[in-house]
């Protein structure tokens, strides 16, 4: 047998293409806010995570020029050798002010901050990583690396709070435990059941991470994010992020108490030997904290313009997913449906991100779409008057 074989029996995606409703990898030619130009057409884009659209800002996009011309366009080396700047001690302080967190740690990507984060704090064979099963894919990925230098991994029902307590309430009590979950749910858009999830560490002994990748300036006051959303800035551990979504750039984040972020930046693999971030990844993300902070009515934006689809499709018929946060996805139920949907969704103007099986469970299969605060009504009137058209012709409402 050879290794590829995998790889040549893989023909799905080549039977989807040749059926024409091939979602995936499509290039944007220009990007510049809520209408973006596709295969020479223009569409409006109901499915990014630049949450505030600071991507197209002129502020942000002068910084990242500014940073080029000061620092040039890459740092060559890790943050633990010659790859630390100014910039990023600057970024790393800004954010721990934000947060009113110790300390600050920048990665390259979120991705590589959970593994950066999980198998460097969970490694040992008497402790224990304690994850919802609908994490995101980069703290699976963290986790079975810290399995993978015998630490345990316990998985929990997803934001199932009675689930767990009862994984907990069957470990050591002694033994040093991570509970990580998602702040808010990548597909779904739900929000962590906090309040419950941190009285539980409490009363087992454990730790927590939550990544806040869909929540930092979503939800929150000022768009601070899960804990804050709560009011529970002091009992959530560690908290994780990125620079992709709201922050209009690239790259990830860890903030924390000051020892354990020190910690972190000593052992941590994903840091220590990866190149750190560009100085215009830094610079952009910068700028656009500082629009974060100074206008915080966008994050109210954002929010009132998805809840403005989310009534409204839901009004219409749609099976629409609860929620306050910016992701609202529309089941449709069946992968060669859900294909069919984005083909004419798309056909018609409007781009959405289509999630099927196995990466949702079966009748899950959903149009993910999500919303910028810099959706005019008329987008949002483009994308809500598509939807129920597609919706009629393929007999979902
Ligand atoms: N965590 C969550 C919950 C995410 O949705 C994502 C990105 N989709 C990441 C982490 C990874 O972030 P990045 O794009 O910076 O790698």
């Amino acid at each position: 047998m050879d290794l590829f074989n995998k790889c040549y029996e893989f023909t799905r995606a080549d039977e989807v293409k040749a059926m024409g409703v091939y979602p995936y990898f499509r290039p944007i030619e220009e990007n510049e806010g809520p209408v973006v130009q596709i295969e020479g057409r223009k569409i409006v884009m109901a499915g990014s995570n630049n949450y505030l659209g600071l991507t197209a800002h002129p502020k942000v996009k002068e910084a990242a020029l500014e940073a080029v011309r000061k620092y040039g366009t890459g740092c060559s080396g890790s943050r633990y050798l010659t790859g630390t700047l100014d910039l990023h001690i600057e970024l790393e302080e800004r954010l721990a002010k934000f947060f009113g967190s110790e300390a600050v740690l920048l990665y390259s990507t979120g991705y590589q901050t959970a593994q950066g984060i999980i198998p460097t704090l969970v490694q040992g064979k008497s402790e224990y990583v304690v994850s919802d099963r609908d994490n995101h894919a980069c703290i699976v990925a963290g986790q079975i690396m810290a399995k993978g230098l015998t630490a345990n991994l316990e998985r929990y029902k997803h934001n199932d709070m009675e689930d767990l307590e009862r994984v907990l309430s069957k470990l050591p009590i002694d033994a040093p435990k991570l509970i990580v979950s998602d702040g808010v749910f990548s597909t779904g858009g739900e929000i962590v059941e906090l309040p419950k999830l941190v009285e539980l560490a409490k009363k087992y002994n454990a730790r927590t991470l939550i990544d806040d990748a869909h929540a930092v300036g979503v939800i929150g006051k000022g768009g601070r994010g899960t804990a804050s959303e709560f009011n529970l800035e002091k009992d959530v551990d560690l908290t994780m992020g990125t620079f992709s979504k709201t922050f209009a750039s690239l790259g990830g984040f860890v903030a924390g108490p000051e020892r354990v972020i020190n910690y972190l930046k000593h052992f941590s693999s994903a840091l220590i030997f990866s190149a750190s971030p560009t100085p215009a990844a830094v610079a952009a993300a910068l700028a656009a904290l500082n629009i974060l902070e100074e206008e915080p009515w966008r994050v109210e934006k954002l929010i009132s313009n998805a809840n403005k689809v989310r009534t409204e499709l839901k009004a219409a018929g749609f099976n629409v997913l609860e929620g306050r946060t910016a992701i609202v996805p529309v089941i449709v139920g069946s992968d060669p449906l859900a294909f069919q949907m984005w083909r004419k969704l798309y056909d018609n103007g409007v781009f959405v991100n289509v999630f099927i099986s196995p990466g949702v469970p079966q009748g899950r299969q959903m149009m993910r779409t999500s919303y910028m605060s810099t959706h005019e009504d008329e987008h949002l009137d483009y994308i809500i008057n598509t939807f129920k058209k597609v919706g009629k012709e393929l007999g979902l409402i």
